[in-house]
């Protein structure tokens, strides 16, 4: 927690100090001037020197002190508008903002202030979409789980049937735990700026690893998978880059019918690696294009298939905390082919 201390002695008070004392010696010397001017003026009509004085430091102490209260009459007002719309924030109104028209000694205050109240409508909005989408996304499994529970209490079944609405329960249970992981995992890359390691990463390997790691997936569907990996070296987190190459990997498995094919790339293109996973799959329509980078979202295509669509949403946040991004392209019955782009190690 960042704290600050008001009250200290800053540069600009003692500016504002000087300039505060200047004025005022400034006030002094016009005011003896003036003094001087209507004494030798008025002396010869008969006013004497005491009452000239006398009306003259009147007149500049009421002057003085109309303009010392107008302004602060003014800033007052200005500080009063802070102090209320800072308190309607802490009630919980976000949409509170300043309007304010010329720059003045709290334009910063005011803009800062706008920028707060902006964050914090950006971060409700985000906590009410997410909260939204994930009791959208558990209803679903939690359904089956109550629906096939409640057939098994009911009783009367096979011990074949039995067992068959077990493990559709226990495969609903995981698929619960698999998508509070991953929303887990993407909540908290969302509140993340930095990466939590920053190490050089042989990109090449990393990936011909994790196709090695997903053989028995493309192998039972006979799926052949070629490599062109181009010896490459990055700096950044290995484990959670490692999430996107196993990512990329697993859906083109999924996505793609038996006897298909895969290739995965990897080339330099100016200062940039640039890993390509093409696949010879369903390949995805032009409408849903904008949307599959979405939380939750799956495609038609994507029925049936296991999944929460949450893989590639994960994706493009490590990618953005990496300094780089991903990118699709595709055509139904044609496959679909994602890059990713990564800055080199200099
Ligand atoms: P999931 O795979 O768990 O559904 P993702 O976020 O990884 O979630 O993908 C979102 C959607 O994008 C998928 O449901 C699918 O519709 C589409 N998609 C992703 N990769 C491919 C691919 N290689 N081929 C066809 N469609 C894909």
């Amino acid at each position: 927690m960042n704290k600050f201390f008001t009250g200290r002695r800053t540069k600009r008070g003692l500016l504002l100090f000087g300039i505060g004392v200047l004025v005022f010696a400034a006030l002094i010397a016009a005011a003896s001037i003036t003094v001087a001017v209507l004494n030798t003026f008025f002396n010869d009509r008969g006013f004497d020197a005491y009452t000239i004085s006398f009306i003259a430091l009147s007149g500049f102490a009421l002057i003085f002190t109309v303009t010392i209260v107008t302004l602060f009459y003014f800033e007052f007002r200005k500080a009063q508008i802070i102090i209320d719309s800072l308190n309607r924030v802490a009630e919980g109104d976000y949409t509170t903002e300043i309007q304010y028209g010329r720059r003045d000694a709290f334009s910063r205050i005011y803009l800062n202030f706008n920028k707060m109240t902006k964050e914090l409508r950006s971060a409700r909005n985000m906590r009410e979409d997410f909260v939204h989408s994930f009791s959208h996304e558990i209803k679903t499994p939690l359904f089956s789980i109550q629906g096939f529970a409640n057939l098994l209490l009911e009783g009367g079944l096979s011990e074949e049937e039995q067992k068959k609405l077990l493990r559709i329960i226990s495969d609903e249970a995981g698929r619960l735990f698999r998508l509070a992981d991953s929303t887990l995992i993407l909540s908290k890359l969302e509140s993340q700026q930095l990466l939590g390691e920053n190490k050089p990463i042989k990109l090449d390997s990393e990936i011909s690893d994790c196709i090695v790691l997903l053989a028995r997936e493309w192998d039972e569907k006979n799926i052949e998978v070629s490599a062109d990996l181009e010896p490459l070296k990055i700096n950044g987190d290995s484990s959670l880059l490692r999430q996107v190459w196993l990512n990329l990997l697993s859906n083109a498995v999924k996505f793609t019918p038996e006897g298909g094919k895969i290739n995965v790339s990897l080339k330099r293109s100016g200062n940039f690696a640039v890993a390509a996973f093409k696949d010879s799959g369903c390949g995805i329509k032009e409408e849903d294009l904008p949307h599959i980078f979405d939380k939750y979202y799956r495609s038609e295509t994507a029925e049936g298939v296991e999944g929460n669509g949450l893989g590639l949403a994960i994706c493009k946040r490590i990618c953005a905390l990496s300094g780089g991004e991903i990118a699709v392209s595709s055509k139904p019955g044609e496959g679909s082919e994602f890059t990713v782009s990564l800055p080199l190690k200099q």
